[in-house]
């Protein structure tokens, strides 16, 4: 089977999540494993069956090497059907690129790593081991899958960590954390013909925006080199049932990125001040709900990392980063694994991954396996 078969097979097993049924798809991965001679393991949660995972391994010691990848995509969205211009699921190959939904996102690296694996088992002996994950539930932040595998000892230490996405083939070392946290605020309801009565949640939370907007700005003094600036955004607003009340409730919900080094509870902390330093009563306003998931960075400073960067310039002929993620990744679920750098890498651009008629460029992923190989080359192959 050559790569681009390799591609348009996995491309041709549709995983989308939700459902989020990806035991094809990993029997697929276990069975290609099987056959060239690795120990192969296929974890699944008891709260979710379906998403089954595929952890194949090569060679016993260390150095120890993780090569990362999910096997779920997203579900193609109705709206989104209609602007397909192949089949989705078919893995056509046209003018130069394979398209098909996860084509690029995340079954190109998926593949490449999978090309890797044989390359390595062709070996007589590796100097260490290498570990494919192909981990299901990531599209849904991971929880049932990679942090499911690792909080339960499905997953070693390593000492150098692949986690694939689209990075453009560069290489990835951070990515921002996310906190998400309502602010309510409860005012006293009248008829809107004598407003002055009541107490108007509105009004109240209109200061609580202006200054978390002032909030967000002051952020910008914060710089971090590879992702940039720390942000609050708020997305969503509800209040009032009818123009002719008082409102007595208004909720927003905001979404603050952290930048690597932010500690959750001092972000909580901040949220809190910037809405208990207002005057709003006799309003009353709270903040709460929050849920966070966490950044990842990684210092860049290993050999193997320094090796992996050497590889990618090679082929790139280019400056192969560090460079940030901006959406998340599973790696933020193997930071406590990872004894040594961890990488984001993969071909491709994550704009084109959630979208229509999502292709990756047959160079790219050669390019991708190729760097992927030296860099095992040079680590773990004898010869
Ligand atoms: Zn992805």
């Amino acid at each position: 089977m050559d790569a681009v078969e390799l591609l348009q097979r996995l491309v041709r097993i549709p995983s989308p999540n939700p459902p989020g049924d990806t035991v094809a798809v990993a029997d697929f991965v276990a069975e290609r494993m099987r056959a060239i001679g690795c120990e192969v393991r296929q974890p699944a949660p008891a709260r979710k069956p379906q998403a089954r995972n595929t952890i194949a391994t090569l060679g016993v010691g260390e150095p120890r090497v993780m090569l990362h990848a999910h096997i779920d995509t997203v579900p193609i969205a109705a709206t989104e059907a209609q602007k397909w211009s192949v089949d989705p699921y078919a893995g056509e190959v046209r003018e130069g690129a394979l398209y098909g939904k996860g084509s690029i996102d995340d079954k190109a690296v998926l593949a490449a790593m999978m090309r890797v694996m044989m390359a390595a088992a062709r070996q007589e002996e590796l100097a260490g081991s290498i570990v494919l994950v192909a981990a299901a539930e990531e599209e849904v932040g991971g929880q049932l899958g990679t942090k499911w595998l690792a909080d339960n000892g499905h997953l070693p230490v390593c000492d150098f960590i692949v986690v694939g996405e689209q990075t453009g083939n560069k290489v990835a070392t951070a990515h921002k954390g996310v906190l998400r946290a309502t602010v309510r605020t409860t005012g006293k309801s009248v008829h809107a013909t004598n407003p002055d009565r009541g107490v108007n949640a509105i009004l109240a939370m209109s200061k609580i925006i202006a200054a978390l907007d002032r909030y967000h700005h002051d952020l910008s003094r914060l710089i971090h080199p590879v992702v940039g600036v720390p942000t609050c955004n708020i997305g969503m607003i509800a209040g009032g049932s009818t123009a002719n009340a008082v409102p007595d409730a208004c909720a927003i919900q905001l979404d603050r990125r952290m930048i690597p080094g932010e500690k959750p509870e001092d972000v909580v902390g901040e949220l809190r001040a910037v809405v208990e330093s207002l005057h709003l009563a006799p309003a009353t306003a709270s903040i709460g709900d929050f849920v966070y998931s966490r950044w990842f960075d990684s210092p860049l400073n290993t050999d193997h990392a320094r090796r992996f960067m050497d590889c990618a310039r090679r082929r790139l002929n280019d400056d192969p980063g560090p460079v940030g993620y901006l959406p998340g990744s599973d790696a933020k679920h193997l930071m406590d694994l990872a004894r040594g750098d961890m990488i984001i890498f993969g071909p491709g651009s994550y704009e084109v991954a959630h979208a229509a008629d999502e292709h990756v460029r047959l160079e790219d992923y050669a390019l991708t396996t190729d760097i992927l190989l030296d860099f095992a080359r040079e680590t773990l192959f004898a010869d």
